[in-house]
């Protein structure tokens, strides 16, 4: 017994004082992926990427809007939301504390608005989506040309539409039918 009470003593202490206390993780430490409403766009490249299906993206056409969510139950910590959002608006924090009493407490929704087409009145694609999809063409062009930015709020039916009334009879006999 006096030889284990003079092995501890030696040893002094080897655990952490947690969850009493903070404790420190490596940098690079893959945590709770934290979702910024204020830079997504909808587009759903997280929900696509995300192995294990806890970020799910929906369409209401019904409601005009596009709702995001994303499980922490599910989640793997993986990191390819990370990876493939174009803004920034999805990233691993060094979180790990994840316990909640009640499952819906895992879950972290948003609602984005969606642009209805000035064609045909569908909603058709994420408002904030096409506003980021014609900044970037006018970054790369200058200036995005009427025509384009036109073009850019039409759904793809009604776009297939215009370019086939565009091109003659031949193209409308083309496109008119299609979807
Ligand atoms: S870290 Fe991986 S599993 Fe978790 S939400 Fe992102 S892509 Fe999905
Ligand atoms: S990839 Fe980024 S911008 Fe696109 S839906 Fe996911 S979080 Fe939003």
């Amino acid at each position: 017994m006096l030889r284990l009470l003079r092995k501890v003593v030696q040893t002094g202490q080897v655990t952490l004082p947690y969850p009493f206390a903070p404790v420190e993780v490596a940098p690079d430490f893959r945590g709770k992926p934290v979702y910024d409403f204020s830079r997504c766009l909808g587009c759903g490249a997280c929900a696509r990427a995300c192995p294990p299906q806890a970020i799910t993206v929906e369409w209401s056409a019904q409601r005009g809007v596009v709702t995001w969510s994303i499980h922490y139950g599910r989640c793997i910590f993986c990191g390819r939301c990370e990876e493939v959002c174009p803004t920034g608006a999805i990233g691993l924090s060094q979180d790990f504390e994840l316990a909640a009493t009640r499952a819906e407490d895992l879950v972290v929704r948003a609602e984005l608005q969606m642009a209805r087409c000035p064609g045909c009145g569908e909603p058709f694609a994420p408002a904030r989506e096409l506003e980021y999809v014609r900044a970037s063409l006018e970054a790369a062009r200058g200036a995005a040309s009427p025509v384009l930015a036109a073009r850019l709020q039409l759904c793809p039916r009604c776009r297939r539409r215009e370019a086939a009334a565009r091109s003659g009879p031949a193209g409308r006999r083309q496109g008119g039918g299609s979807r």
